[in-house]
């Protein structure tokens, strides 16, 4: 999850229209940046690499409500969480991929548009969800009673 991704609202602000086929990422302004994430909250999945590959689970940060797919902890999140990553265009790069192919940023990175479930393309956060894209409704389970992350690994298409 990215900063200030809070509300419907944030998607009905005043923005250069289609500013993400305009600029590359590491020209946006933060306000931009922030308006790519799509709130899906797959990012806040645990993942374990295996041979050089990385494998997410259903197993979602404890902070992760699974309705709202939003972090709950969000201001204080670095600090509460040792192992939350921040979304820099570093991490977008990063190899193994880590964010899910989904992910607005690692679409529009690898020269993909955005989806049109996207709240940026529809106006509306919820978009997402009604897309089944989000987190929302799945099987998860909260990271706090895993015992064995292996035991949890899934093949979720949009991953
Ligand atoms: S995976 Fe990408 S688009 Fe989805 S919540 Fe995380 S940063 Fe946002
Ligand atoms: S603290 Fe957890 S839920 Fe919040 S952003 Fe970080 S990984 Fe996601």
């Amino acid at each position: 999850m990215t900063d200030d991704f809070d509300s419907q609202t944030r998607f009905q602000q005043k923005y250069d229209p289609e500013f993400w086929k305009k600029k590359s990422l590491d020209e946006m302004t933060p306000a931009e940046w922030e308006l790519l994430c799509d709130g899906c909250g797959k990012c806040c999945l645990n993942k374990i690499e295996i041979k050089g590959k990385i494998h997410f689970t259903n197993a979602r940060c404890r902070f992760l409500d699974p309705q709202t797919c939003l972090c709950r902890i969000y201001e204080n999140r670095f600090d509460a969480v040792d192992d939350c990553r921040s979304i820099t265009l570093e991490a977008v790069r990063e190899k193994p991929r880590w964010l899910p192919k989904t992910c607005a940023y690692w679409l529009l990175d690898n020269g993909y548009d955005l989806p049109d479930w996207h709240p940026l393309i529809t106006g509306r956060a919820d978009s997402v969800h009604e897309a089944s894209v989000s987190l929302k409704n799945r099987d998860l389970i909260s990271e706090s009673e895993v015992k064995n992350y292996e035991n949890h690994l899934v093949d979720w298409q949009d991953l």
